[in-house]
Formats: C-alpha cells, structure tokens, sequence
C-alpha cells in the first residue's frame, strides 16, 4: 500500500514524484520500461520555446520560464537548460498579421518578444536565405537536456524519499466506492493506493481511461534527425518557421537536429517506431530551403522512436477522472509538453494536495470538448 502512486516514468511522472517526495509525501512511481523511455527520452534535445504557444499555455509558459535557469540547483546537478534564443522564421509576407498579433499577446503575458526585420534577423543568422523576409525572436527560450532532466528528477524523487519500480506495467484501475484502490499490473499482481493515483503515462493514459472516457487523442511518433557534426553549423539559434513544417537545434557537439513534427510510422506487432523515407527526405529538404549551406547534409541518426499523445486542438488534457474522487491524469501533449513541465508538474501536485483546481490549469479540463 502507498499513499500516492504515479504512473509513468518520463518527466511528468518523475518531477511529480520528486515534488511530492519533497514535500514529505510517501509517493511510489511505476514505469513500464525504465525512466525516460517514451517521449521524455531519444536523441538531440528539447525546445523551452514560448514564442507560437498556443495562447493558453502562454501563462504555464510564463511560470516556467522562470523556473528552467534553476533548475538544476533544485535538483544538485549541473546545468540542464540553455537559453539560446528563438526564432520563428517568416517567409511569406501574408504571415506577418499573425506574427504582430503574437509579438503583442506574447509581451502581454510576460514574454519578451519582438518582430525582426531583415537586416536585424541577419545578424542573428547570417546563414539565412534571403528569401525570409523577417521573425518573431524570443530571446529568453532555449533548450534543455530531456534525458538528463528526467533522470535528474527521478533520482531528487529517490533521494527524497520516492520508490521508482521499473518494468511493470500498469493494465487497468481496480475501483471501490468511487476511489482507485488499487493498479492492476502485468505480473498479475496488484498494487494498492490510500491517496491520489496520477496517470502520467503520455501515450499510455487514453487506455488506461478508456473505462470512463474516450480521449479524443491518438498516439504518433515524431521524427527526429541528427545530422553529422558540421564543421561549419550555420544554425546560431533555435529556429522555427511559421509555414514550414521546420525546427532546427544545435547541438553541443557540432550536430545540427531537423524536427518539427514530421510522423514516423509505428509497428504495432513490433512495438517500435520507424521513420519514413518520403518525410525524412522532407524535413531536409526544408532545412536546405532555409539554409541553402546544408545541401548535401549527412543524416547519422533517423529516429522516430518515442510516441507522443495528440489531442484534437493541440494542447493536453489534464482532469480529474469523473465519478472518481482521486485521480488525476495528464496527457494529450501534441508534441510541445516538454518547455511546460515543471511549471505543470508543480500545479497538478498543489491540485492533488489542496483538492482544488489550479485556475492555471482550467483551460485544459476534458469538458472542454462537450
Ligand atoms: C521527438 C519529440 C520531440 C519533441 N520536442 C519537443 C520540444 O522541442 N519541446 C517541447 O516542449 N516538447 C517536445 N516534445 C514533447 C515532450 O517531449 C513530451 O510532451 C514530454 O516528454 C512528455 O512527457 P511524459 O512524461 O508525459 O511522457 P513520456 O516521456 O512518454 O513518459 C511516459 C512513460 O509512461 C510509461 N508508460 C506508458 N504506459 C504505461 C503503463 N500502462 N504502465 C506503466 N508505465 C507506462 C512509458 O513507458 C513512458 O516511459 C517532443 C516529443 C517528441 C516525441
């Protein structure tokens, strides 16, 4: 029997568990695999990006941004976030509209943003085709070590106190008198639970609700491609683009990562996902467009081995379950969760504790479809 039990060993699980250990609270945390082995894990690294946030996460974004340059002092390990500076690239003049609106919403909620033209974006990036005509440059985003991150959360959970059980896998909530009492577990086994049950579990989590509702989310592996270090990278920041399905990283050692949200195909019987020829060929095809000095860039490594959950409007699903008393689940990230999650993690441990919704949070309950 545990008094709090979460389900999932990326970085929602893991930075929950270590909030709740911190604050003096028996917590156990189950995984399936091992800690960061879905989406919270895989090669390169993470975008802390608020510039193009849906406008609803702009306020967890505003949190979060002031808890990423410590975090690695909370957790006694050395730096886990870079600030970098983003950008988001505009190459057709009927995106500018957007872009003024964005550059005014952003600033509003705390974020410094503003609208580059030209010559200002190339001193930035010198690199560029001239054919971006301008940007929306956020200059406090960077990037972050997901692995290292996950791992430092769950060892701060360890040391704090929390039990992490790696290889079991959750099957299904056993319930009584409206509580989850129990998890059901692969091994036949069941674990109990006194206090609150959180399913943190990503792609996992429409399963395992699926008794009470049906999310609208589906589960995708997002491609990633990490190049051969570049002598020369000319990629200075992290960069975005407004119309192309595009994100570039540098990474510390000389390799440049092409993402954005390109899908990757997953085999079921295998359990694994492959990435797709016709979409890594894209996704290099618009790095070049952009950046007309990478033609004939090597890829080492095509990954598409992490699956996310996508929700129908793209942002998460955090809520209660209804007609239980105490679960709460998060999921349905859309391939943006990472930048959020300490900012996240934090409120739905006040949510568990305090037994009151975060206002922060109402934007994301599941009766927001109906
Ligand atoms: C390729 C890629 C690039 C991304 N880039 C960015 C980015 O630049 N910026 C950004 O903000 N976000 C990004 N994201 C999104 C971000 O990484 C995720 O939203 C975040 O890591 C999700 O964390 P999580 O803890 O919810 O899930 P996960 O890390 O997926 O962890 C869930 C864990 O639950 C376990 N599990 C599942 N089912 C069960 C079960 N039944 N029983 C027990 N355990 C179970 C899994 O094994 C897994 O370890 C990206 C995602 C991917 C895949």
């Amino acid at each position: 029997m545990t008094r709090n039990l979460i389900v999932g060993g990326g970085v929602y699980g893991a930075a929950v568990a270590f909030e709740l250990a911190s604050r003096g609270e028996e917590v156990r945390l189950i995984e399936a695999d091992c800690i960061r082995a879905g989406a919270s894990a895989g090669p390169g690294s993470r975008g802390v990006r608020a510039n193009y946030r849906d406008y609803r996460e702009l306020p967890l974004m505003a949190m979060a941004r002031t808890l990423w340059p410590g975090l690695h002092e909370t957790l006694d390990v050395p730096a886990l976030f870079e600030r970098t500076g983003q950008l988001i690239l505009l190459e057709r003049s009927m995106d500018f509209g957007n872009a003024e609106a964005r550059v005014a919403l952003q600033n509003r909620h705390g974020i410094p943003t503003e609208l580059l033209g030209q010559d200002a974006l190339r001193e930035r990036e010198p690199d560029l085709t001239p054919a971006i005509l301008g940007a929306v440059w956020c200059p406090d985003d960077g990037v972050a070590d997901h692995s290292a991150t996950t791992l430092a959360f769950a060892n701060a959970a360890t040391a704090a106190g929390a039990e992490i059980s790696e290889g079991i896998t959750v099957t299904g909530l056993v319930t009584r008198g409206g509580r989850v009492v129990a998890v059901a577990c692969d091994q036949g086994k069941e674990i109990e639970v006194s206090g609150s049950l959180f399913l943190l579990a990503n792609s996992g989590v429409p399963a395992l609700v699926s008794p009470w509702i049906n999310l609208p989310t589906w589960n995708l592996p997002f491609q990633v491609l990490l190049s051969h270090p570049l002598p020369d990278n000319p990629v200075r920041h992290l960069v975005g683009h407004a119309s192309r399905t595009l994100s570039l990283k540098r990474e510390k050692d000389g390799r440049l990562m092409i993402s954005g949200g390109r899908p990757g195909h997953w085999d079921h019987e295998a359990d694994k996902g492959i990435a797709i020829p016709q979409e890594v060929a894209a996704n290099i095809a618009d790095a070049v467009a952009v950046y007309p000095s990478l033609e004939g860039l090597e890829v080492d490594i095509a990954d598409a081995g992490h699956l996310e959950a996508d929700s129908v409007d793209a942002i998460p699903i955090i809520d209660r379950l209804p007609g239980i008393k105490n679960v709460l689940y998060a999921t349905g990230w859309s391939g943006h969760g990472w930048a959020i999650a300490p900012a996240i993690t934090k409120l739905i441990t006040a949510w568990a504790l305090e037994d009151a919704r975060p206002q922060l949070l109402a934007p994301f309950s599941f009766g927001r479809f109906g």
